[in-house]
């Protein structure tokens, strides 16, 4: 394991950005130490130039090389900030071949960042084929977080965002796109009471396709189902469409036309509350499964209380009729 040797010690607080950012003497001593050998995947901005970080500029101004997805867009970053590191093409289609020689640099102790056209990179871009290639050659790999489509429809989509799931772009041919979708429904009916249970499902689209996607969506989930569509993120004409699949088609059905990037959001089926008879069921199972497990009656019937939220004469009236059975 390493931590980023460019950084304070990692801690294990989970909102440690205050402690770890330490004094301001602190960081403009980090800032002037050498950038360590290995790979850095940096995070380049969706749209607003300011989403840039401090360390994303520092990193692309010190590394041997800058692999990019695309070196003229890039480019047009690298000369907006001042940037003048030699730059790399590494796409979709050489990003085999063009690993392997980027990982005999890093063996050799070069200092590579990798960056797509906008964004994270190895999220729906390339990056995480290299990542992998350097990790089995023990190369170090640092993640130079930032920006991100995905997680900034989601946190801003109101939908919920503790659990979800990113699909990628749904297929372009109709048949594939409906298949994916009816297998997300089936999971997500059959989840409703699961791990997977209010998990909300991810799709990065275009907007040539979103008509036919939403299309889709409707058919397969119902047209109550509800989205979000979050289009433009981070640019001049940001905007979210929400509502159910229905509406959102139609608030895009009435447009001349519908341009720019775009995420589509399902929120998740609705939490299903057990029925009266269902929730009997689950209480004695589970001081079945408690008992089975070697726990005494007595203190099976106190953990599904406590663990439930429920009187203990009730959950001992359950067990009775177990019993009684
Ligand atoms: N690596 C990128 C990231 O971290 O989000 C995603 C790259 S993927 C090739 C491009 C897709 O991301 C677009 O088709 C769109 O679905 C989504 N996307 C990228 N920028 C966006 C933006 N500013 N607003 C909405 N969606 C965006």
């Amino acid at each position: 394991m390493h931590g980023a040797p460019d950084d304070p010690e990692p801690t294990d607080t989970p909102c440690a950005a205050e402690l770890t950012a330490g004094t301001a003497a602190d960081r403009r001593s980090e800032a002037r130490k050498p950038l360590a050998p290995g790979l850095y995947l940096v995070a380049t901005p969706i749209g607003n130039l300011e989403d840039i970080t401090l360390r994303a500029l520092r990193v692309l101004r010190e590394a041997d090389r800058i692999a990019c997805e695309d070196t003229r867009q890039t480019q047009k970053l690298l000369n907006h900030f001042g940037i003048r590191t030699p730059t790399v093409s590494y796409h979709a289609h050489n990003e085999s071949e063009r690993a392997a020689a980027l990982v005999e640099d890093l063996k050799a102790g070069g200092r590579i960042a990798v960056v797509s056209d906008a964004g994270t990179p190895g999220i729906a871009d390339p990056g995480a084929v290299l990542a992998r290639a350097a990790i089995a050659e023990g190369v170090s790999v640092f993640p130079v977080p930032g920006a991100n489509a995905l997680i900034s429809a989601l946190v801003a989509s109101g939908l919920e965002a503790e659990r979800f799931r990113f699909n990628g772009f749904l297929p372009s041919k109709a048949g594939e796109r409906r298949t994916v979708l009816e297998d997300l429904q089936r999971s997500s009916a059959s989840a409703r009471e699961g791990a997977l249970a209010g998990t909300t499902e991810i799709f990065y689209e275009t907007p040539h396709r979103i008509a036919e996607a939403l299309g889709d969506v409707g058919t397969v989930f119902g047209p109550g189902q509800p989205v979000v569509v979050a289009r433009e993120l981070t640019k001049l004409h940001e905007e979210f469409l929400r509502g159910t699949v229905a509406e959102v088609r139609s608030q895009l059905a009435g447009r001349e036309s519908v341009r720019g990037e775009m995420v589509l959001l399902l929120a998740p089926a609705p939490l299903q509350a057990p029925s009266p008879d269902e929730r009997h069921v689950s209480v004695r199972a589970a001081i079945r499964g408690l008992i089975a497990g070697g726990a005494s009656e007595k203190d099976a019937l106190k953990q599904v209380a406590r663990e439930r939220g429920l009187g203990k004469s009730e959950v001992y009236r359950e067990w009775q009729r177990e019993r009684g059975r």
